[in-house]
């Protein structure tokens, strides 16, 4: 497919914030993408990255290499293409412009395929040694100089990562059925009041390809190879997937419950009640020997814990399997486990990690097994993966271990279990159903989570503000929201100014934020900004109450930043059923 013709598309949906309109949209790219023979090009493309989030391989492009690369490619010069910059804050409009500003004298614009443009991006990661940023320059104003001014603004932006028209997961899935499908379904978008028309009579079935395509997605993570097979060997090809040493899958999430009653009611009787450890959750791949680390985004981190890499080598009995794992920080000086933070920082950093893992140990445990032996555990009974956990992993005493089970059916039991837990220092427990099965990316009810005090929420950063005095030039102030039920619409929940640090050492700061925020400015009025929802943080609060003053209806009583969840994307933030039931259980406590 010829580039231009892509970044038509991505023109449709650039001008539609519904929901509907980007499946449609979407549906009829794929159903002209079908044709193609590298048809995971198109849809890599429509996702906004040439590499999967769980890829070793970065792209690695700043905002400094563009501006080099416009400056070469259009011979513009350097104070006019950084004040374009600073006007627009987007060097997607701002290469849109110069390309077109150079159309005029001169006319060399060539075909742009997408295999083209894809296949140069990707070559950008594979650049390496010295001269990198010169070659990496050189590359980028090669694809511009051939680009129309549309095509610029496009190849800017998946450079950067900033797509911003990209698929959400959600949507590229429904699109998917709706692209094989819609005819068989006779499902029909109105664009005029943006409905989808469903016949009674296939409802379900819809219901059943968007479950089959969620679930095939959720293992192996990779789109492109979900259409593939549909393509070749219809909905039924799903079937063969199976899980792939060395492809992660997304990691199954629990509910809470309010107290162990409620607990048994949900999960069963008995069941296995666990330590819920405050520490940092990796899944580890092991393919022949060969360690893969991967966070609970799925990004590759393998080079970040050489010390989980050794724990593990020579703790567990076997070659092939995938676990699901937390991982904790040991005090050296007295021994306790410490919090999430400590052990979080290290997957920003690039120097010094063989010092930070000797001054921080980390202990591993072991509290889920999704392959062994290249056999699929998925649909194994938990109780028979919490055996081969037991049967594999060795015990080394500070090092590594199952997760703390016990399996009760009493109360009594669960009780003191559940102090014993909270007294280690430990956030909880969880308690998990024995017959089920292990369902990835999704918040079962197979197992719940029990915690004591009042949730902190994970909310997303959708404006924020410039301070004043001491803060001049920091966004300091914070709107977040959280999703709606659906996850379609963000909802605001308040502003949080407070809780930030002024120095690193003490924790997140305003001046880390702000230049997180910064490249993601989409609108600025005054001193307020709106941003693209993408920076997560963990928000500490006193009490939920109802308000008019935001959309979700709620409002949080003393909000305070607790840190940057760096490790969390916009699907794993709060929805509003959850301080929905926090505002329940809050007023069942007054
Ligand atoms: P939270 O913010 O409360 O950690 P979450 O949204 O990250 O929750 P949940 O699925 O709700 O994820 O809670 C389970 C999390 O707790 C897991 O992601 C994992 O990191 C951690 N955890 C600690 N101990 C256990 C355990 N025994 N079994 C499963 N998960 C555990």
């Amino acid at each position: 497919m010829d580039y231009i013709k892509l970044t038509e598309y991505y023109q449709q949906l650039e001008q539609t914030s519904k929901r509907l309109e980007k499946t449609h949209i979407i549906s009829q790219l794929l159903k002209e993408a079908k044709k193609e023979e590298n048809v995971e090009v198109i849809i890599n493309l429509v996702r906004g990255s040439v590499f999967p989030a769980w890829d070793e391989l970065k792209i690695g492009v700043s905002d400094k290499i563009i501006i080099k690369a416009l400056i070469t490619s259009t011979g513009i010069s350097k104070d006019k293409v950084e004040k374009l910059f600073a006007k627009n804050g987007d060097l997607g409009i701002v290469a849109q412009e110069l390309v077109k500003e150079k159309k005029q004298t001169t006319f060399d614009t060539k075909k742009l395929t997408c295999n083209l443009v894809y296949r140069k991006i990707r070559e950008l990661a594979d650049l390496e040694g010295e001269g990198t940023v010169n070659k990496k320059i050189g590359l980028i104003s090669e694809l511009l100089t051939s680009a129309s001014p549309q095509e610029a603004k496009f190849i800017v932006r998946t450079i950067l990562e900033q797509l911003r028209v990209g698929a959400a997961e959600g949507t590229l899935r429904d699109a998917i059925v709706w692209c094989f499908f819609s005819d068989k379904l006779k499902i029909k978008y109105n664009k005029d009041n943006n409905e989808l028309i469903i016949p009674e009579e296939t409802k379900k079935e819809y219901d059943y390809f968007l479950d089959k395509i969620k679930h095939a997605y959720d293992i192996t993570n990779d789109f492109a190879e979900v259409f593939k097979i549909i393509k070749e060997e219809g909905i039924k090809g799903l079937d063969k997937i199976s899980l792939k040493a060395g492809k992660p899958i997304n990691v199954m999430l629990f509910q809470k419950a309010k107290d162990i009653n409620e607990a048994f009611e949900i999960v069963g009787k008995p069941c296995g009640f666990e330590y819920k450890i405050d520490g940092f959750r990796l899944q580890i791949h092991c393919i022949n020997g060969k360690i893969i680390l991967y966070t609970r985004r799925l990004e590759n981190v393998t080079k970040q814990f050489p010390d989980v890499v050794e724990i593990i080598k020579n703790g567990i009995k076997a070659d092939n399997y995938i676990i699901d794992t937390e991982v904790i920080g040991i005090d050296l000086k007295t021994k306790k486990w410490l919090p999430f933070q400590n052990i979080s920082q290290r997957i920003k950093r690039k120097y010094d990690i063989e010092k930070l893992a000797k001054e921080i140990p980390v202990m591993v445990n072991v509290f889920d097994i999704m392959s062994y032996n290249n056999e699929s555990l998925l649909d194994a009974p938990f109780h028979r993966r919490r055996h081969i956990i037991e049967k594999i992993v060795k015990v080394t005493s500070d090092k590594l271990m199952p997760i703390k089970q016990i399996v009760t059916d009493k109360l009594e039991v669960a009780e003191k279990f559940y102090k014993e837990s909270l007294e280690f220092g430990n956030e909880g427990i969880m308690a998990k159903n024995l017959e089920s099965i292990y369902k990835p990316g999704s918040r079962v009810g197979y197992g719940i989570k029990l915690k004591p005090i009042l949730e902190t929420l994970d909310l997303v950063i959708t404006k924020a503000e410039f301070g004043e005095g001491k803060r001049a030039g920091w966004l300091s102030s914070y709107t977040v929201s959280c999703w709606d039920k659906k996850k379609e619409n963000l909802l605001e929940v308040g502003k949080v100014s407070t809780g930030l640090k002024e120095k690193e050492t003490e924790g997140t700061t305003f001046e880390e934020l702000t230049k997180l925020l910064n490249p993601l400015i989409e609108k600025s009025g005054g001193k307020e900004v709106i941003v693209k929802p993408k920076i997560i943080i963990e928000v500490g609060y006193e009490e939920i109450q109802k308000s008019f003053e935001y959309s979700s209806g709620y409002a949080l009583r003393f909000p305070r930043v607790i840190m940057l969840r760096s490790d969390k994307g916009l699907h794993d933030i709060n929805i509003i059923t959850d301080l929905e039931k926090i505002y329940e259980v809050q007023r069942g406590r007054k």
